[in-house]
């Protein structure tokens, strides 16, 4: 469902990504691991074209990010993928419902009663159906940050990307939103998880890449790159993060 292929990107004199090649079939969770700054974020941007590398293919199914230069062409990749990280950055003065109902109705033009029996599905699935009619201020980080999943899970994307969702979390909290992506997991959406959470990260992937400054040092089945991995980083990361 998508494939980078030696993908270069700089900022500057920077060079951030380094020849990037990543793959993510349909069906799996793929996690990227690896310290602050190699670049796990900078690589989610690219798939969705918030980004544009200086060289290389990047391809979500039949669309050639790459090559997007409209944004129109934009606009629609952007609702078949949905992006969560750290920052919930919900509609403040809306109400959970309505945080879920927008997009779909105003974006992807959906009827407006349809929208609603779909938020309320989705709320239900992430376990705040009893939150509807709260507005995002008065829930708990954990809550914000499923409502902000189930609002990407709205626009019914093929493709889910999550950066650091648990990181500006309370400790007791995180545990309820890893339980959401579990789940997503399990059904079966592809997803493609940067994450500190390393425990989770080995239960729940398929795959695992572990990248530092800008170069994919390793990347294998998660039992392997969590029990053997071959590249003395990978161990010494490990070692520090686990
Ligand atoms: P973290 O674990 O801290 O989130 P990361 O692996 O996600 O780190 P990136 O955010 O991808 O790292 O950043 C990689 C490098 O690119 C860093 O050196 C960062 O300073 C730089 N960088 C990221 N965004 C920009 C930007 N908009 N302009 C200039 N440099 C940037
Ligand atoms: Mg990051």
């Amino acid at each position: 469902l998508v494939a980078l292929r030696d993908v270069h990107l700089r900022f500057g004199a920077n060079e951030v990504l380094k020849g990037i090649d990543l793959v993510v079939r349909r069906g799996e969770a793929v996690s990227i691991i690896g310290p602050s700054g190699s670049g796990k974020s900078t690589i989610l941007r690219c798939i969705t074209g918030l980004l544009r590398p200086q060289r290389g293919a990047i391809r979500v199914g039949d669309t050639q990010v790459d090559a997007l230069r409209s944004e129109a062409e934009l606009i629609a990749l952007r609702k078949r993928v949905g992006f969560v990280f750290q920052q919930y950055n919900l509609f403040p003065h809306l109400t959970v419902l309505e945080n879920l109902v927008i997009a779909p109705t105003r974006v992807a033009g959906r009827d407006r009663a349809a929208a609603q029996r779909e938020a309320r599905a989705l709320l239900d699935k992430v376990r705040l159906s009893h939150k509807e009619a709260a507005y995002p201020g008065e829930l708990s980080g954990g809550q914000q940050q499923r409502v902000a999943i189930a609002r990407a899970l709205a626009m019914r994307p093929e493709l889910m990307l999550f950066d650091e969702v648990t990181s500006a979390l309370d400790p007791e909290t995180v545990g309820e939103v890893l339980t959401v992506i579990r789940d997503l997991v399990q059904e079966g959406l592809t997803c493609v998880l940067v994450t500190h959470e390393m425990r989770f990260a080995e239960e729940i992937s398929d795959q695992v890449y572990f990248t530092e400054a800008g170069v994919i040092v390793e990347h294998g089945p998660a039992p392997r790159i969590f029990g053997q991995p071959e590249s003395e980083r990978t161990r010494a990361f490990l070692r520090r993060a686990l």
